[in-house]
């Protein structure tokens, strides 16, 4: 692989083609930076291709983690504006079941009002007039400005739109080790698996967005990072059985997420925790709960013909020793390696949501500009994306 860039300004390299990567590489490439970004697989092939695609309003973490809900809240108006086209505007519903899920319910109304999450009561007769498949013995709802996506496509809308401002993206092309010298990471070495031939390429700064991965590619620099990689399943079931995204009204659990995609129905999701994001599995006793859990929010979930099951890992920040991951904030943080281990020429973006990508890279680009000298505004909150079909023929 060779990588030939036309102008002279400084050039940042990002290990992975998430989310995050993708809206890092808009980013910095509309503040008029050299960017190559390097995927080891497809783009959008880790955890942002496999999530449910819930455009989060932020109210499933308003009570227990306000900072992550204020985040979500704040993203999800804005990627409406810049990404159009891209979401099922269809709000959510969290749906109480019993009396202490209707207790819960004071506790997130109040937090949503907190957290500037616009969430209204509706009785359990409104609440069935708009979704007639909920469990009939509901006892009430709180109506969220929840919304769904296509987990690839908007993400695709990012590197896009930074392939027409001059990034370049490579795909199949794994960072195998940093360069290093007197603690300072100047460029990545490789594998690119389309031609099977090593490459090397120098940056001035190398930012490792690889989400899950975190630990392992900040280890190249010999820095740690504390990455928790928490798996969750989601099962796919045949049948869209809400226009709503469905969720239970209580403390975040396993399987009391519905969501609707096309024709298919997303039940969501368990939650643990492992120490390789290449080895996850997915455990039989997971989907089980899938299905018990949905059921309980929509009884037709219980009989519904299965479609696919598949497992994915939450970047989390924290340290080791959490039980399964609910326990950790969702919000995000970026490292810059200098300030906190000594290390030149490297910062580590991660945790966050997909619904935060873009802020996450706002965060970054602002600590890679301030490193590099670059003077240059964020231009993301109001670029409007280009359609998804533009990654293939940019
Ligand atoms: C079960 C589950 C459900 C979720 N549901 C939602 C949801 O509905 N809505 C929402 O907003 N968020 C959701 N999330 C969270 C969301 O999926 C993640 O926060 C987000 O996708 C992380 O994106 P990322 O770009 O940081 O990481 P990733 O998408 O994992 O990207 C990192 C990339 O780095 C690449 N990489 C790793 N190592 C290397 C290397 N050495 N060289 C080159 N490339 C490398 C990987 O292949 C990967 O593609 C969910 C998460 C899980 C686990």
């Amino acid at each position: 692989m060779t990588v030939v860039h036309r102008s002279p300004a400084p050039h940042v390299v990002i290990v992975g083609g998430g989310g995050t990567g993708g809206a890092l590489a808009l980013d910095l490439a509309l503040r008029g930076l050299r960017v190559t970004l390097v995927e080891r697989g497809e783009i959008t092939s880790g955890t942002t291709g496999r999530h449910h695609g819930l455009l989060h309003s932020g109210a499933r973490y308003a009570v227990n983690d306000p900072e992550s809900a204020a985040e979500c809240i704040q993203e999800n108006q804005l990627l409406r504006r810049v990404a159009p086209g891209s979401f099922e505007e269809n709000d959510g519903l969290f749906v109480g079941l019993d009396e202490e899920d209707m207790a819960y319910g004071e506790k997130l109304f109040a937090a949503c009002g907190e957290t500037g999450i616009p969430a209204r009561w509706l009785s359990a007769a409104e609440a069935l007039r708009l979704e007639p498949n909920l469990n009939p013995a509901l006892k009430g709802a709180i109506q969220v400005p929840d919304a769904t996506f296509d987990a690839m496509r908007l993400p695709l809308r990012w590197f896009a739109t930074a392939k027409a401002h001059g990034a370049l993206i490579q795909p199949f092309c794994e960072v195998t080790s940093l360069i290093v010298h007197d603690k300072c990471v100047t460029g990545v070495r490789g594998r690119d698996h389309r031609t099977e031939r090593d490459f090397e390429i120098s940056a001035d700064i190398v930012v490792n967005a690889s989400g899950p991965w975190a630990e392992k590619v900040a280890a190249m620099a010999g820095v740690d990072v504390p990455i928790q990689p928490s798996p969750g399943v989601l099962l796919a079931l045949r049948g869209r059985f809400c226009n709503m995204v469905i969720n239970r009204m209580h403390k975040s659990g396993d399987g009391d997420i519905v969501v609707p995609q096309r024709a298919l129905s997303i039940v969501g999701t368990s939650s643990w925790i492992v120490d390789d994001p290449d080895d996850l599995g997915v455990p039989e006793d997971h989907v089980q709960k899938m299905y018990e859990e949905g059921a309980k929010l929509i009884p037709a979930v219980r009989s519904a013909p299965f479609r696919q099951a598949w497992s994915a890992a939450r970047p989390l920040i924290g340290s080791r020793g959490a039980a399964t991951g609910r326990e950790l904030s969702r919000t995000f943080k970026c490292f810059d390696h200098m300030e906190r281990d000594g290390v030149e020429g490297f910062v580590t973006i991660s945790g966050g949501k997909g619904t935060t990508a873009r802020a996450m890279a706002e965060t970054t680009a602002d600590v890679v500009c301030r490193k590099l000298g670059v003077d240059a505004p964020c231009r993301t909150r109001d670029t409007v994306l280009l359609p998804h079909t533009a990654y293939y023929t940019a």
